[in-house]
């Protein structure tokens, strides 16, 4: 029998199997990269609050033997996660406080971020939402009604940002459902999906997203999470490619972190990099002073000097804004340098 080249419709897609794979043990990441089985790890009991996750074809961007790899240090458990720093709590931005309901969170004009799910495919250590309970307050929940019903009865809402957790983790269908939900209010005009999949399970670009992505009214936008050159290899690019030929534009947000991109060089290698595959830089954050990533902290003064140096070096365009998230701001916190 000869197979069929297309996925039947029961079947699932590819990438949910490439996510099944995913690296979940420290010590088998460990053994593919060839670094040292003893190296300092957080330990299970708090380990399993946030487990360790990467796919395995993020693993194979990073260098084998080096645990200073820029790509290994976003993902990898240390031991200074344990050590409690005094000004880094929880709930580092406020979001909790502006959580409206059906996992709306409003707070700024004209947009809202919808909580869609809290799933990833990777664990990015420093994450400003590894404490969110987001077993409350998903909007996926109930086929997005409660959510739905915020926005519709919202008529200043024209712009939708999926988020969570990563969007991408929901299936195409329950995201198609959404995307033609919103479809019907009137006032929403563009839907923003904030996703670090395309970076790191590329294979989450099929037929099947691009399906719903392509179609329909509402212009949409995708805003990805790139934090150093050495995440985008061909995969990534190949990848990216038909959202470019269906004109939605790419931007990207990045976070500043110590022993990954804090230099200009990393900067400014990353900036062309995604140039290179039709990515603008948009936000460079400073880090959110959540419980735990104290490790990975730039001081204000130091992410300033970076941001001249960068400046001086590279053309407007590709120089990121440089932000802070302030609890109760109207906007992301522009700081000057
Ligand atoms: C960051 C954020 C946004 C998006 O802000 P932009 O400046 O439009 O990119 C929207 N809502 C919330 C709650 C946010 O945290
Ligand atoms: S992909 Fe985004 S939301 Fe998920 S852990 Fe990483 S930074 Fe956090």
């Amino acid at each position: 029998m000869i197979p069929s080249p297309t996925t039947p419709r029961q079947q699932a897609p590819a990438w949910q199997h490439a996510l099944r794979e995913a690296f979940t043990r420290p010590d088998e990441l460990l053994r593919f990269l060839e670094l040292d089985p003893d190296l300092p790890a957080l330990g299970p009991a708090r380990l399993r609050a946030f487990p360790l996750r990467v796919p395995r074809g993020f693993a194979r961007r990073m260098r084998k033997g080096d645990a200073q790899d820029p790509l290994f240090r976003q993902v990898w458990p240390a031991t200074a996660e344990g050590v409690s720093a005094s000004g880094f709590t929880v709930d580092a931005v406020g979001d909790l406080r502006k959580l409206r309901s059906g996992g709306i969170i409003h707070k700024y004009h004209g947009r809202a971020l919808l909580v869609a799910t809290g799933a990833c495919a990777i664990h990015c250590r420093y994450c400003f939402r590894r404490h969110f309970p987001y077993g409350e307050h998903l909007a996926a929940r109930e086929h997005w009604q409660a959510a739905l019903e915020t926005i519709a009865a919202d008529s200043s809402l024209h712009e939708i940002i999926l988020s969570g957790g990563d969007p991408l983790s929901l299936s195409d269908d329950k995201l198609a459902e959404l995307a033609d939900a919103l479809e019907a209010i009137p006032h929403v005009r563009r839907l923003r999906v904030h996703t670090r999949q395309p970076i790191v399970l590329p294979e989450r670009i099929d037929e099947r997203l691009l399906a719903w992505l392509g179609r329909g009214r509402l212009t949409k936008l995708m805003v990805l999470h790139v934090n150093h050159a050495n995440e985008i290899d061909a995969s990534v690019v190949t990848a990216l490619q038909p959202l470019r030929a269906l004109g939605i534009p790419l931007l990207n947000q990045s976070v500043l972190l110590r022993g990954v991109n804090d230099s200009v060089d990393a900067l400014a290698q990353l900036s062309e990099r995604l140039f290179e595959c039709g990515i603008l830089p948009y936000y460079l954050h400073l880090l959110d002073r959540v419980q735990g990533a104290a490790h990975f902290e730039v001081e204000e003064s130091r992410a300033r000097a970076l941001m001249r140096g960068l400046a001086a070096r590279l053309p407007g365009y590709l120089v990121p804004r440089l932000v802070r998230e302030e609890p109760g701001a109207t906007a992301k916190t522009s700081i000057a340098w």
